[in-house]
């Protein structure tokens, strides 16, 4: 089935405000199998409305309009949508009660303009709104679906998700699978899996750039459910083998949460201590529930002093090779593994910019450090992009570190 989504409101056109809308419906509707080709935005003109609704009667067979079905004069889908297609309007008189009831219980006067929105065009069906007053309207008219749902965001997605979908839902089963990677540029990894793209038709496999990593997603579009699973684990299966190194996850589970996991399962405790993430990586890790289990503290020893004070770093040793590098990244960890006698300690220096940066220590350079019982290293790393982004991929590049070694 292909769908156009017609937004309509002025406020919409001038840019005041974002259309939400468009992006939640196209995305719902993808899901359940159907293809989104036009969205349509257009302003509170009649005429114009008009205009929209016979270019979207000439190419699709499902249109969604979203806005204009309050009780206002500037709102008037449901009156040209009802015009143009030929149909009366009618009162509904259950409608009417409804919003009768509605006004009575919140507690507010009724104006008589909100009868307005107790006409429906004739054969159509009336979707209740549960959060405001105005109802949608779903039409079926020569084989086409016409659907009306009011503006507001909150008034239509529950709308839309349990009236609008079980109409329209098409017998097709669509799944999608994701694989998380980290450590592997997008075009590398594109290389790396060209083949099974390739012969993979029936399959849609993209690849898309998240901050710190490359995300590989598989849609899977079916008519029978029966094989789709299978298919997609022989997909996944295949994939894995190529490049298991730089898989992380799958379906989106975050890399902290990842390491948080492996902790817990080899009942191992962590701490950090961080420069140039100043706090990130505890911030991270200390957003999931149960973080107390595994974590046991984070340092932010931002200033040399601090590393001489908190962690017993070497003056001599910053002055010599300077806080930015390896040997500190690795006292930093050792000596906090000393100090409090946990399982890992991971540490982070760097040069998140954007000022501060040489030739030999460009912004951008950042050593991770990791200690545990038997072992130790640091490891360089050079990051691209703004100072928050340089963060927030040495943290999301530290996680991966201490995943790999779990
Ligand atoms: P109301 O009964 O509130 O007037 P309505 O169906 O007539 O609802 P509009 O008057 O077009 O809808 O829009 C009401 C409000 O809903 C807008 O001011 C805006 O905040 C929000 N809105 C409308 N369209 C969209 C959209 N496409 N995306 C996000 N928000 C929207
Ligand atoms: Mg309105």
């Amino acid at each position: 089935m292909r769908a156009e989504i017609i937004s309509v409101g002025t406020e919409i056109i001038m840019g005041s405000t974002l259309n939400t809308n468009v992006q939640y419906i196209t995305r719902r509707l993808s899901e359940i199998g159907i293809d989104v080709l036009f969205h349509t935005s257009v302003t509170d003109d009649p005429r114009l409305l008009k205009q929209v609704i016979n270019i979207g009667l000439g190419r699709v067979d499902l249109i969604i309009f979203t806005g204009g079905l309050g009780p206002t004069q500037d709102d008037m889908t449901k009156e040209i949508v009802s015009e143009t297609l030929g149909l009366k309007l009618m009162l509904d008189s259950s409608a009417e009660a409804k919003i009768r009831e509605y006004f009575r219980k919140t507690n507010r006067t009724m104006t008589p303009n909100n009868i307005k929105q107790a006409r429906i065009p004739e054969g159509s069906r009336i979707l209740a709104n549960r959060v405001g007053t105005a109802p949608g309207i779903y039409i079926e008219k020569d084989d086409q679906i016409i659907v009306l749902l009011p503006g507001p965001p909150r008034e239509m997605r529950p709308m839309f998700d349990e009236q609008v979908v079980p109409l329209v839902q098409q017998d097709i089963t669509i799944k999608t699978r994701t694989i998380n990677t980290i450590g592997i540029g997008e075009s590398a990894l594109e290389a790396e899996l060209e083949d099974i793209i390739d012969c993979e038709k029936e399959f849609i496999i993209a690849t898309y750039v998240q901050e710190g990593g490359v995300d590989i997603r598989i849609i899977a579009r079916q008519n029978s459910t029966q094989s789709v699973d299978d298919r997609l684990n022989e997909i996944i299966a295949r994939i894995r083998q190529r490049i298991s190194k730089y898989i992380y996850s799958y379906d989106d589970e975050a890399i902290e949460e990842v390491v948080y996991r492996k902790l817990l399962e080899q009942n191992k405790k962590i701490a950090f201590c961080e420069s140039c993430t100043g706090g990130l990586i505890s911030s991270m890790f200390t957003r999931i529930p149960g973080a107390s289990e595994v974590f046991e503290r984070g340092i932010v020893s931002y200033s040399n002093n601090s590393k001489v004070e908190e962690l017993n770093i070497d003056e001599e040793i910053i002055s010599q090779h300077g806080a930015v590098s390896e040997v500190v990244a690795l006292q930093m960890a050792e000596n906090l593994l000393d100090k409090t006698g946990v399982d890992i300690a991971l540490s982070t220096t760097g040069i998140a910019g954007p000022s501060g940066g040489t030739i030999k220590k460009p912004v951008g350079l950042v050593y991770i450090g990791i200690a545990t019982r038997d072992n130790s290293h640091a490891t360089k790393f050079i990051f691209s992009g703004e100072r928050s982004s340089i963060q927030t991929r040495a943290a999301l590049m530290a996680f991966n570190e201490l995943r790999n070694i779990l």
